[in-house]
């Protein structure tokens, strides 16, 4: 770590020790140099998950939008939002098995098929949102696709 002082790049550590409640080590440097003493963090970089949009285009993945998006769909019904919390944490345990990338649309199949088994109304407005239906024909054939699958 270069020196703040004299811009020299070796020092001693001095002392280290966890912080932050685990999330950090913190740690005392000395330049050997000049001496000025200086602190570094030590942090984990969170994983970083990319989302290929349908026109191509690569995203970050957000847990938010994801969130929010469930959110919008379960508008109203009777679920906590602790209870879609776990959905995205189902979501995202499947998505992200040993994969940095994932295509919007697999995602979008994935919510699909688990809200599906969790509430119909849900599903329905998830999914007229999510593919766009033009017409009242789409939207009934989804219905009594789900009708079929549930029964
Ligand atoms: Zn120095």
């Amino acid at each position: 770590m270069r020196c703040p002082r004299c811009q020299n790049l070796e020092d001693r550590v001095l002392d280290s020790r966890t912080v932050r409640d685990g999330q950090a080590i913190r740690r005392r440097r000395e330049c050997i140099q000049c001496n000025k003493r200086f602190t570094t963090y030590e942090y984990i970089e969170p994983e970083e998950h990319k989302v290929r949009k349908r026109d191509g285009r690569l995203e970050l993945y957000s847990r938010e939008k994801l969130l929010k998006s469930i959110r919008i769909a379960f508008a109203k019904r009777p679920f906590h939002l602790d209870q879609l919390e776990q959905i995205v944490n189902q979501i995202e345990n499947e998505i992200f098995v040993g994969e940095n990338e994932i295509s919007s649309s697999k995602i979008g199949e994935l919510v699909m098929s688990i809200i599906s088994k969790i509430d119909e109304v849900a599903y329905i407005r998830f999914a007229s949102v999510y593919k766009r239906f033009q017409e009242t024909g789409d939207f009934r054939s989804e219905i009594s696709i789900l009708r079929k699958e549930n029964s």
